[in-house]
């Protein structure tokens, strides 16, 4: 029996779904996962996008995103979440040449100093009952009729249309929270995806926010059930491939409980971090 969680962000909701077992792992146990190159590449383009937005709207321009871009690198050089990844010096090069790519195709997705931003990285927090639901929005800005807007940047390719509707629940959750903490539906929350230049956009409606808090709710009851049962099921799927927990894995012959001994021996780099 494990203590069953009183918050729940976007992300764990997904985790779970994608796979119960992970989800014990990284989100019960909070086990140690040595850290990736498309997550830490992910957060640093974010962090150069927020420095960015820090300057006045007429000075958001490429030139200037170089000095954000070179401020975002000195901080992540120091990094664990960059140093434990034990990149050679070639390797490094290619990761930041990379996330200047990235950089580079958000001013050919739109032009940041028309974007009437009112907040950067936002952490909301509305109670549904007894759970918590916590998210952070990358950017909230106002559209041309002064209605709310909520963009959401990935630097991962854009999901196929089969995947579109679950990448959106992420979105419409923070639309949730919008709507709970500052009062107001957001007209529109988008999905900017820096890598293939695409964006999907999609307009929140009652019902839309309706469907999350019955979908976060219906999660989180099985996330209270797997804790009080101890019953975590692995989930075979596209990310086993990258799942740092394999070797614990009941579906890969491995065993559940040596995990809590054994991760943080396996990824002690990242616990001394
Ligand atoms: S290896 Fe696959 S099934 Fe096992 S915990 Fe990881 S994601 Fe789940």
């Amino acid at each position: 029996m494990y203590p069953v969680p009183t918050s729940l962000s976007p992300s764990r909701v997904e985790a779970f779904t994608s796979c119960p077992m992970a989800f014990r792992f990284a989100s019960i146990e909070k086990l140690p996962e040595p850290p990736s190159i498309h997550a830490t590449k992910g957060s640093m383009v974010h962090r150069v996008l927020e420095l960015l937005f820090m300057r006045p709207a007429v000075e958001r321009t490429l030139v200037t995103a170089q000095p954000a871009f070179d401020q975002a690198m000195a901080e992540y050089r120091l990094d664990p979440e960059f140093t434990l990844l034990g990149l050679t010096d070639a390797q490094q090069q290619a990761f930041f040449d990379d996330a200047w790519t990235l950089v580079e195709a958000y001013f050919a997705m739109e032009d940041p100093t028309s974007i009437r931003e009112i907040g950067l990285e936002i952490r909301l927090e509305a109670q549904v009952g007894s759970l918590a639901l916590r998210g952070i929005i990358d950017r909230l800005e106002l559209d041309e009729e002064g209605r709310l807007v909520v963009t959401d940047y990935k630097t991962g390719r854009a999901p196929g249309l089969q995947y579109e509707q679950s990448r959106l629940a992420g979105v419409h959750f923070y639309s949730f929270l919008c709507e709970q903490v500052l009062g107001q539906r957001p007209a529109a929350i988008r999905l900017m995806y820096l890598r293939t230049g695409e964006t999907i956009t999609a307009t929140p409606s009652a019902q839309s926010v309706r469907f999350i808090t019955t979908r976060t709710t219906a999660v989180w009851k099985a996330v209270e059930k797997a804790c009080l049962t101890d019953n975590f099921q692995p989930r075979q799927g596209a990310l086993c491939k990258s799942c740092a927990f394999q070797p614990w894995c009941p579906a890969f012959g491995g065993d559940p409980s040596l995990a809590a001994v054994e991760a943080p021996v396996r990824f002690r780099p990242t616990v001394a971090a």
